[in-house]
Protein backbone atom coordinates (compact mmCIF):
# COMPACT_ATOMS: atom_id res chain seq x y z
CA UNK A 1 0.00 0.00 0.00
CA UNK A 2 2.27 2.47 -1.06
CA UNK A 3 0.05 4.68 -2.95
CA UNK A 4 -2.60 7.13 -1.30
CA UNK A 5 -5.42 5.12 0.13
CA UNK A 6 -8.65 6.98 -1.06
CA UNK A 7 -11.52 7.17 1.47
CA UNK A 8 -14.96 8.04 0.96
CA UNK A 9 -16.41 9.34 4.19
CA UNK A 10 -20.27 8.89 4.46
CA UNK A 11 -21.19 11.10 7.57
CA UNK A 12 -24.14 13.44 8.15
CA UNK A 13 -22.27 15.58 11.11
CA UNK A 14 -20.35 17.93 10.01
CA UNK A 15 -18.19 18.05 13.22
CA UNK A 16 -18.03 14.08 12.48
CA UNK A 17 -16.40 15.10 9.00
CA UNK A 18 -13.90 17.46 10.40
CA UNK A 19 -12.54 15.16 13.38
CA UNK A 20 -12.37 12.02 10.45
CA UNK A 21 -10.35 14.52 8.29
CA UNK A 22 -8.23 15.93 10.87
CA UNK A 23 -7.17 12.01 12.07
CA UNK A 24 -6.81 10.59 8.76
CA UNK A 25 -5.76 13.20 6.74
CA UNK A 26 -2.32 13.63 8.07
CA UNK A 27 -1.53 10.02 7.94
CA UNK A 28 -2.08 10.90 4.17
CA UNK A 29 -5.23 9.14 3.45
CA UNK A 30 -7.04 10.95 0.69
CA UNK A 31 -10.49 11.47 1.43
CA UNK A 32 -13.71 12.75 -0.58
CA UNK A 33 -16.77 13.29 2.08
CA UNK A 34 -20.73 13.01 1.82
CA UNK A 35 -22.62 14.71 3.69
CA UNK A 36 -25.84 11.54 3.63
CA UNK A 37 -26.31 8.07 2.13
CA UNK A 38 -27.66 9.02 -1.16
CA UNK A 39 -24.73 11.14 -1.76
CA UNK A 40 -22.16 8.76 -0.92
CA UNK A 41 -24.03 6.04 -3.61
CA UNK A 42 -23.58 9.09 -6.10
CA UNK A 43 -19.63 9.87 -4.83
CA UNK A 44 -19.06 5.81 -5.23
CA UNK A 45 -20.71 6.00 -8.80
CA UNK A 46 -18.46 8.18 -10.61
CA UNK A 47 -15.06 7.72 -8.77
CA UNK A 48 -12.76 4.94 -7.24
CA UNK A 49 -12.04 4.37 -3.65
CA UNK A 50 -9.94 1.60 -1.54
CA UNK A 51 -12.37 1.91 1.45
CA UNK A 52 -15.85 3.52 3.01
CA UNK A 53 -16.47 4.89 6.30
CA UNK A 54 -19.96 4.86 6.54
CA UNK A 55 -22.02 6.30 9.20
CA UNK A 56 -25.27 3.98 10.22
CA UNK A 57 -27.56 6.73 10.38
CA UNK A 58 -27.78 9.84 8.11
CA UNK A 59 -30.70 11.62 6.25
CA UNK A 60 -31.93 10.36 2.45
CA UNK A 61 -30.21 6.75 2.76
CA UNK A 62 -28.84 5.65 6.24
CA UNK A 63 -25.78 3.19 6.25
CA UNK A 64 -27.73 0.42 5.70
CA UNK A 65 -29.52 1.90 2.77
CA UNK A 66 -26.45 3.01 1.15
CA UNK A 67 -24.55 -0.30 1.46
CA UNK A 68 -27.16 -2.78 0.27
CA UNK A 69 -27.01 -0.24 -3.13
CA UNK A 70 -23.40 0.07 -3.24
CA UNK A 71 -23.27 -4.11 -2.75
CA UNK A 72 -25.55 -3.94 -6.14
CA UNK A 73 -23.10 -1.61 -8.21
CA UNK A 74 -21.29 -4.52 -9.80
CA UNK A 75 -18.27 -6.40 -8.54
CA UNK A 76 -17.04 -2.82 -7.90
CA UNK A 77 -19.52 -2.60 -5.62
CA UNK A 78 -19.69 -5.96 -3.67
CA UNK A 79 -15.87 -6.02 -3.13
CA UNK A 80 -15.10 -2.61 -1.72
CA UNK A 81 -14.26 -2.26 2.07
CA UNK A 82 -17.14 -0.67 4.13
CA UNK A 83 -16.24 0.26 7.76
CA UNK A 84 -19.46 1.18 9.72
CA UNK A 85 -19.46 3.73 12.27
CA UNK A 86 -22.24 3.31 14.83
CA UNK A 87 -23.15 5.19 18.11
CA UNK A 88 -24.62 1.80 19.11
CA UNK A 89 -22.13 -1.45 20.45
CA UNK A 90 -25.00 -3.55 20.92
CA UNK A 91 -25.05 -7.07 18.79
CA UNK A 92 -28.15 -5.93 17.26
CA UNK A 93 -26.58 -2.90 15.50
CA UNK A 94 -23.40 -5.13 14.81
CA UNK A 95 -25.75 -7.62 13.25
CA UNK A 96 -27.46 -4.78 11.02
CA UNK A 97 -23.94 -4.03 9.75
CA UNK A 98 -22.91 -7.34 8.69
CA UNK A 99 -26.25 -8.41 7.08
CA UNK A 100 -26.29 -5.07 5.08
CA UNK A 101 -23.02 -6.24 3.44
CA UNK A 102 -20.60 -4.13 5.86
CA UNK A 103 -17.10 -5.27 6.05
CA UNK A 104 -16.23 -3.85 9.99
CA UNK A 105 -17.68 -1.34 12.26
CA UNK A 106 -16.21 1.07 14.67
CA UNK A 107 -18.03 2.86 17.23
CA UNK A 108 -18.64 6.47 18.44
CA UNK A 109 -17.06 8.24 20.32
CA UNK A 110 -14.76 7.42 17.56
CA UNK A 111 -11.03 6.58 18.51
CA UNK A 112 -8.46 7.40 16.67
CA UNK A 113 -5.76 4.52 16.77
CA UNK A 114 -9.13 2.31 15.81
CA UNK A 115 -10.45 4.05 13.07
CA UNK A 116 -6.65 4.23 11.55
CA UNK A 117 -6.12 0.67 12.37
CA UNK A 118 -9.83 -0.72 10.70
CA UNK A 119 -9.53 0.97 7.61
CA UNK A 120 -5.93 -0.10 6.90
CA UNK A 121 -6.99 -3.50 7.92
CA UNK A 122 -10.53 -3.24 5.51
CA UNK A 123 -7.71 -2.47 2.78
CA UNK A 124 -5.56 -4.52 3.33
CA UNK A 125 -7.94 -7.49 3.40
CA UNK A 126 -9.32 -6.38 0.41
CA UNK A 127 -6.04 -5.75 -1.13
CA UNK A 128 -5.50 -9.56 -0.36
CA UNK A 129 -2.09 -8.79 2.01
CA UNK A 130 -4.39 -9.86 5.15
CA UNK A 131 -6.49 -12.62 5.97
CA UNK A 132 -10.47 -11.74 6.07
CA UNK A 133 -10.36 -13.45 9.48
CA UNK A 134 -7.25 -11.39 10.95
CA UNK A 135 -8.78 -9.75 13.78
CA UNK A 136 -6.06 -7.77 16.33
CA UNK A 137 -5.66 -10.73 17.77
CA UNK A 138 -5.84 -13.55 14.66
CA UNK A 139 -2.91 -10.77 12.88
CA UNK A 140 -0.70 -10.97 16.30
CA UNK A 141 -1.13 -14.57 16.08
CA UNK A 142 -0.95 -15.41 12.10
CA UNK A 143 2.67 -12.49 12.23
CA UNK A 144 3.87 -14.80 15.33
CA UNK A 145 2.70 -18.10 13.32
CA UNK A 146 5.00 -17.27 10.40
MG1 LIG B 1 -25.22 10.34 11.61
Amino acid sequence: MSEEVRVLVAEDHAANRRLIGALLRPLGFELVMACDGREAVERFREDTFDVIVMDMQMPEMDGVQATRAIRKMGSRGASIPIVALTANATEDDRRRCIDAGMTDFLTKPLDPRALHATIIRAVAVSSGLLAKDAGDDGAASSAAAA
